[in-house]
């Protein structure tokens, strides 16, 4: 009896090994597919940037919108960033990826003008392989030379981690960021591991309450105290708080009680690609201009 148990449990081990080796290796292969796939999707314009409007709470109006990259695979169909953005860090692709998604972006932004839209202003995410070894000033300066966007109407999200991983020469580099023009945030704020002592010192003009935070508001307690923290700081600091992940009426409400500055979520707006939010635009434009008294008519 010992002998067929112990028989079974090797078997039994042996298969969850194979098991496991199989899947490892569908893994590795699809990762590695992913990641040669990824290699052409500059060149093959396979990726879009999609926007999402910023609004602000006072006035109830478009404030600026976030550029949300997506990868439109031929085979795969549309890949959200969280999966190819790691890949995408880890092999260096970033850097021609990051690069293209800024200059689409600045583009978009003059394009916008021209047609008639005004100066909306944009934000671009940026990640830490970017800004640590991505050639980013050059980048930015490049930009700038070819594309006739004033780098105010620019801005860069940051998140936390990126900030504080090597404080000095981060400082350093935003400040160089900031003397192009360009405006800056930190993305995600309150989930990453800030230092109050530092926060002060970096050039930057916005935080944005990560929507883990602001989602529960209405029913947490917690997250209310938080984000109203959050909100306080960033004013002392001097700085605009923008609240994302804005889903409900109630959220609106208690952000606006609370003072936040801009608010940014589904409830507004989801992600679009530029021509789906130039429809969503011109009905928000229509809508305050027929509201009696609105800002349209003040204005
Ligand atoms: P993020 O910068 O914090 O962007 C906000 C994310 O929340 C977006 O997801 C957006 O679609 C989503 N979101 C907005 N409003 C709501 C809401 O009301 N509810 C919920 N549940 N979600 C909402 P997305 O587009 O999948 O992007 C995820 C993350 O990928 C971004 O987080 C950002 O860190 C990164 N990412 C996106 N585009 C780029 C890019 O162009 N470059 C880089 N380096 N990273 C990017
Ligand atoms: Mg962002
Ligand atoms: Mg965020
Ligand atoms: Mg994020």
């Amino acid at each position: 009896h010992a002998d067929s148990a112990m028989y079974q449990a090797k078997e039994s081990g042996r298969n969850n090994a194979q098991f496991f080796t199989a899947e490892l290796n569908d893994r590795v292969v699809k990762r590695m597919h992913l990641e040669s796939d990824l290699r052409h999707a500059v060149e093959r314009n396979e990726l879009v940037l999609y926007y999402q409007p910023r609004i602000n709470a006072m006035t109830g109006r478009l404030a600026g919108v976030e550029s949300l990259v997506r990868w439109q695979h031929p085979s795969e169909g549309m890949i959200l960033p969280a999966n190819f953005i790691p890949v995408s860090e880890e092999s260096g692709l970033i850097v021609p990826i990051g690069a293209w998604i800024i200059r689409e972006a600045m583009r978009q932004h003059v394009a916008w003008n021209a047609s008639g839209f005004g100066q909306i202003p944009v934000s671009i995410n940026l990640s830490a392989v970017q800004l640590k070894e991505g050639g980013l000033l050059k980048v930015l300066e490049h930009a700038l030379k070819d594309i006739p966007a004033d780098a105010r109407h620019i801005e860069l999200e940051l998140t936390e981690s990126i900030l504080m991983d090597n404080v000095p020469a981060t400082i350093k580099a935003l400040e160089e960021i900031k003397a192009l023009g360009f405006s800056l945030s930190i993305d995600d704020f309150g989930t990453g591991y800030s230092s109050l002592n530092y926060l002060y010192q970096f050039p930057i003009d916005r935080l944005k309450i990560d929507k883990s935070f602001v989602q529960n508001i209405h029913i947490s307690s917690h997250n209310l105290a938080v984000t109203n923290a959050i909100i306080g700081l960033g004013h002392t600091l001097g700085l605009q708080v923008v609240a994302e992940g804005v889903e409900l009426e109630q959220d609106v409400n208690l952000l606006c009680a609370a003072g936040c500055d801009e608010l940014q979520g589904y409830y507004f707006g989801k992600p679009m690609p530029a021509e789906q939010f130039e429809i969503w635009l011109k009905m928000e434009q229509d809508a305050a201009a027929n509201v009696p008294g609105g800002i349209e008519d003040s204005a």
